[in-house]
C-alpha cells in the first residue's frame, strides 16, 4: 500500500513542487487548494497522466469544518494519511502601523490557524496508528524577524513553536513533527518584489542566488523518509546559507 501525503496550497510554488515530487517518489498525492482550481485540477490532470497517483482537494485551511471535512474524506478513499504538509501560506509587506484589523487576523488565520487546523484534524488517525509524520511550513523571517513584515513574521514564529510543543506531545505517538523554514524561493509570494530587491538578496545569500521550490520540496521529503526517523521537533532551513 502506497502512502499518502496531503499537502496543503499545492496548487502553485513550493506546494505544487512538493506533489511533483511526492508523486515521482511512489507517494498518493493529495493537491489542496483553495483558489486555485484551475492550476490543482492541471496538476492532478499532469501527474496521472504520467502515471502517478494524485487526487485534488478544494479546502480553505483556515476555516477548522473545511479541513476536518478534507481530513475525513481523504481517509475515507485512501485508508490513511502518512504525511501532512501544512504549506499553504500567505504574505504581506506592510509598515508595521499600516497593518489592519484585518491583515493582522488573515495573516493568523492562513498560516497559523490553517496549521492548527490540519494538525488537529489528522492527529487522531495518525495516534490510532501509531504512525505519521508533519511537516510545517514556517520562513526565515519566523526565525529573524523582517522589517514590514511584523504579522507574518509573528505567524512564522508561531509555526515553530507549535511544530516544537506537538513533536513533544506526540513523539510518544510514534509520530514526528518537524518544520521547514526557507529562505528566498523563487515563486508568486515574491512576485510583487523588484528585480532589484530580488538580486539585492541573491546577493546577500553566501551561494549567490534565491532558491527553487524544489529545494524545498527535497527538504520535506527527506523529513518525511525513513532517513530522518529520528528527527523530530526540529526547524530544518533550506536558504543558501542567508541565516547560518
Ligand atoms: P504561493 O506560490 O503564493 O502559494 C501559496 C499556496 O497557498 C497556494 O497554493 C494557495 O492556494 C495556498 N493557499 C493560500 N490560502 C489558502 C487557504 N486559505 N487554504 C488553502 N490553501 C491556501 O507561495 P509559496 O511561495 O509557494 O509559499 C508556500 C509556503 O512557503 C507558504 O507557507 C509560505 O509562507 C512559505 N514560504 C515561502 C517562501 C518564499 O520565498 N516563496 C519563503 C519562506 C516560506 P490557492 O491559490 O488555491 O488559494
Amino acid at each position: 500500500m502506497a502512502n499518502t501525503v496531503l499537502i496543503t496550497g499545492a496548487s502553485k510554488g513550493i506546494g505544487a513542487a512538493t506533489a511533483i515530487l511526492f508523486a515521482e517518489n511512489g507517494y498518493d498525492v493529495i493537491i489542496n487548494y483553495n483558489s486555485s482550481a484551475e492550476s490543482a485540477i492541471l496538476l492532478e490532470k499532469s501527474l496521472k497522466n504520467n502515471g502517478y497517483s494524485a487526487m485534488s482537494y478544494m479546502a480553505d485551511v483556515s476555516k477548522s469544518n473545511e479541513a476536518n471535512r478534507m481530513v475525513n474524506d481523504i481517509i475515507n478513499k485512501y485508508g490513511k494519511i502518512d504525511v501532512l504538509i501544512n504549506n499553504a501560506g500567505i504574505a504581506q509587506q506592510r509598515l508595521f502601523t499600516d497593518i489592519t484589523d484585518n491583515d493582522w487576523e488573515r495573516m493568523i488565520a492562513i498560516n497559523l490557524t490553517g496549521t492548527f487546523n490540519c494538525c488537529r484534524a489528522v492527529v487522531p488517525s495518525m495516534v490510532n496508528r501509531k504512525s505519521g509524520c508533519i511537516i510545517n511550513t514556517s520562513s526565515i523571517w519566523g526565525m529573524t524577524g523582517a522589517s514590514c513584515e511584523v504579522h507574518y513574521s509573528a505567524v512564522k514564529a508561531g509555526i515553530i513553536g507549535l511544530t516544537k510543543a506537538l513533536a513533544k506531545e506526540l513523539g510518544p505517538s510514534g509520530i514526528r513533527v518537524n518544520c521547514v523554514a526557507p529562505g528566498v524561493i523563487g515563486t508568486r509570494m515574491n512576485s510583487s518584489l523588484s528585480v532589484e530587491a530580488l538580486v539585492g538578496l541573491a546577493d546577500d545569500t553566501p551561494l549567490g542566488r534565491i532558491g527553487k521550490p524544489q529545494e524545498v520540496a527535497s527538504t520535506s521529503l527527506f523529513l518525511a523518509s525513513r532517513d530522518a526517523e529520528f528527527i523530530t521537533g526540529q526547524v530544518i532551513s533550506p536558504n543558501g546559507g542567508f541565516v547560518v
